[in-house]
């Protein structure tokens, strides 16, 4: 039986939450605007402003929801993650305060998963408490999409692995005291048997940022995602993390919660842009009416209310099923949850910078930002064109070709069946007109 009521007891968490997003985290976006700020811990801003915040939510019981107490969150399952996720995704430094932000959630269960008990003290430990940062090293410049084209090379040398090669897109990387690092340790099988995945602390002698890569209108030689050298890199043996040939098992750990994760702050980024379309629409006058009142506004109102009303619906169904299933079951749905991501996104800006006219547009709101963010979620991640062949050929699972010429929908072979079952009613109705 579906339910979609919400116990009032976390009904008043995700109420505070609200409150607290709005009053203490957004003023944060709007004072210390920037990608970079999030994730610099050893600054001024995280002393004096982020960890005593962090501590409100920490108190609260609200602290890294996504992770089991075990790890020091609260298990909250993904159907609350959710609800949950949707207010956070309103603000940039929400999903810090509350110790969600990517990419340290999705390497801190890789941690979780497949770091040895001094790995977790030096590494995990403190991420979880929000006091270092970690980055991902997977894509590489001359192909992101398919890892078949990838190159870095990790080779064993006694009780050591050394790593070369070039990453690009690696987030957060200067910020970041490890990097969990993709690489090929044997060449002679599939990437997909003959990748590993490895733990760098990023003062490892040879790690070299050859440049930071922005988005979008950030300035060229500023932004987030480092293009990186790894120039002979050596690590212990015992930072192969997952065994040698499982870096795609690995990756998955991450991978499934992130993707859904990043729709639900999605669905929270789309209810304001229906937010500021109504505010709009009620707001301005033009020949004599508000925008309101025209039909042409009218339509753009139904269709963002729809998409988002479908897009939730269809985001917190994905989450109950990886509760319900766990992620690798509910592939289907994280896939599709993935492809839809950045469409409804896209178009909710895009209505909303349209009504906003030379506004909408203008460096004066976040629509531009939040378009080029719609554009992200579907390149970030695997780009939409994989996870809908992902999607494809999960759905095509549940279907089976025809067996004879003709589809099995095909209505006069179907008639006949169905004539001929009733052969003799319809000889009899024949007979009687
Ligand atoms: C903001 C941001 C943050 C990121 N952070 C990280 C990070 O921390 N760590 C990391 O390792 N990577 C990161 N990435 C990289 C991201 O994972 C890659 O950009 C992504 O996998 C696509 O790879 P690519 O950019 O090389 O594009 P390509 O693989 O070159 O693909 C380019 C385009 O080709 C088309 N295409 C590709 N494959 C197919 C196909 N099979 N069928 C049809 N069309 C196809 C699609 O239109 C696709 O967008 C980040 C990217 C962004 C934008």
């Amino acid at each position: 039986m579906a339910d979609f009521s919400i116990d009032p007891e976390f009904e008043a968490q995700l109420d505070w939450i609200r409150e607290f997003v709005a009053t203490e985290i957004e003023p944060l976006d709007l004072a210390f605007a920037g990608e970079e700020m999030v994730y610099d811990k050893s600054s001024r801003l995280y002393a004096e402003v982020i960890r005593p915040l962090q501590q409100v939510v920490k108190d609260r019981g609200l602290w890294s929801c996504h992770l089991t107490a075990e790890y020091g969150g609260q298990g909250f399952g993904q159907v609350r993650l959710a609800y949950m996720n949707e207010i956070l995704g309103r603000s940039q430094f929400g999903p810090t305060v509350f110790g969600s932000q990517a990419p340290d959630s999705g390497n801190a269960e890789i941690l979780a998963h497949y770091g040895t008990p001094e790995q977790k003290a030096t590494y995990l430990e403190p991420l979880l408490d929000g006091r270092l940062s970690s980055s991902y090293s997977m894509t590489e410049p001359q192909g992101g999409a398919d890892p078949s084209m990838f190159t870095t090379r990790a080779v064993r040398d006694g009780d050591e692995w050394v790593i070369d090669g070039e990453k690009w897109f690696s987030s957060s990387l200067r910020f970041a005291s490890f990097v969990i690092v993709m690489a090929i340790t044997d060449p002679e099988v599939s990437v997909y048997k003959g990748m590993s995945m490895f733990l760098v602390p990023t003062d490892t002698p040879g790690l070299e940022i050859v440049r930071n890569v922005g988005v979008g209108g950030e300035p060229e030689g500023h932004g987030g995602h480092a293009y990186v050298r790894y120039n002979a890199v050596r690590v212990p043996v015992d930072n192969l993390l997952g065994g040698e040939g499982n870096a795609f098992a690995v990756a998955q750990t991450r991978l499934g919660g992130g993707r859904l994760h990043h729709a639900m702050r999605t669905v929270g980024a789309v209810s304001r842009c229906l937010d500021m379309l109504c505010e709009r629409a009620l707001s301005r006058t033009t020949q004599g009416e508000l925008l309101a009142r025209k039909q042409a506004t009218q339509e753009k109102i139904a269709d963002s209310w729809i998409e988002l009303t479908q897009f939730r619906l269809q985001v917190l169904h994905a989450a109950w099923r990886v509760d319900q299933v766990g992620g690798h079951a509910a592939r289907k749905e994280i896939a599709g949850v993935k492809v839809a991501t950045p469409k409804v996104y896209r178009e909710a800006v895009l209505r909303t910078m349209q009504l906003h006219g030379a506004l909408g547009v203008s460096n004066e709101m976040p629509l531009a930002a939040m378009l080029m963010a719609s554009v992200v979620m579907g390149i970030a991640d695997g780009p939409t064109e994989v996870h809908k062949g992902t999607l494809a050929r999960e759905v095509l699972k549940d279907h089976r070709p025809t067996d004879g010429l003709w589809p099995s929908e095909h209505l006069p072979d179907r008639r006949a069946a169905a004539r001929a079952e009733f052969a003799e009613l319809l000889e009899h109705a024949a007979a009687e007109h």
